[in-house]
């Protein structure tokens, strides 16, 4: 691996003291970024729509009728990939010779209707400066529908998913690797965006931001920024130091 980044401070956001004139320091971090990569899964839209529900019944489901087992065994099978592996698909691959097309085919197959359209979210996205692009391990269609229904297929140049990185999930190095390589990521210049620490890790140790988007109190010292909101947590850094003087999130912030 290249050089390690400096040691960092974690902090977590305070709602307080967030608004000004001038970009407060804990934001200054992110004054030089000018590439945004967001996880999909739980960091574009809130765990509360309980989407990845719908997939994880789906995975067991498949798992259970590949192997022949009970649905329950197929739990046990997926945890320990999910411990092992990173991932139910990179376990099932490994032990069990599974071919990916139709796994992925089957659990992304699901109903998007609870997604709630953000425009909100989709204006705080354009108001970041620069490349916007999406890297989850689910596949690239799948990712597509989820930008569709919240509204945000305009906002990302690129869409890169499992199959792009040979089929190897996050949190694995060469998982990072092959994409950042594809999307022509500079570490240095570049924030992630992901709501599973596991996968922060390997882009701190490029040199990239890291932000974690959860409900977690505690995040490892490898995470620079955390907050349980996305839309919150870009709503305060894009007032503190990418909004415009005219713009409609300076207006809105000046009340407060
Ligand atoms: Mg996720």
């Amino acid at each position: 691996m290249g050089e390690l980044a400096a040691p960092r401070k974690r902090f977590a956001i305070e709602p307080a003291a967030l608004f000004g004139t001038n970009c407060p320091m804990d934001f200054d971090q992110f004054s030089h970024i000018d590439t945004w990569i967001f996880d999909l899964d739980n960091t574009l839209y809130p765990p509360k729509v309980r989407l990845f529900d719908q997939i994880e019944e789906k995975m067991r489901l498949f798992v259970s009728d590949f192997l022949d087992v009970s649905l329950e065994e197929a739990d046990v099978f997926r945890a320990q990939y999910w411990r092992s592996h990173g991932t139910t698909l990179a376990g099932m691959m490994d032990q069990h010779a599974m071919p990916p097309e139709a796994f992925l085919h089957f659990v992304h197959d699901i109903d998007f209707s609870p997604l709630p359209h953000s425009a909100e979210l989709s204006s705080l996205i354009s108001a970041l400066p620069g490349r916007k692009i999406v890297y989850t391990n689910g596949t690239e269609p799948y990712a597509r529908q989820v930008l569709q229904a919240r509204g945000l297929e305009q906002n990302f140049e690129a869409v890169y998913g499992i199959e792009h990185a040979s089929y190897r999930p996050k949190p694995h190095a060469e998982a990072f690797a092959e994409v950042f390589a594809r999307a022509a990521v500079t570490p240095h210049s570049a924030a992630m965006f992901e709501d599973d620490s596991r996968n922060l890790q390997v882009p701190a140790g490029l040199g990239m931001r890291t932000v974690y988007i959860s409900p977690d109190r505690v995040a490892p010292d490898y995470v620079d920024a955390a907050h349980q909101d996305l839309e919150a947590f870009l709503s305060q850094l894009v007032a503190a130091c990418f909004s415009k003087p005219s713009g409609r999130l300076h207006e809105a912030h000046g009340h407060i």
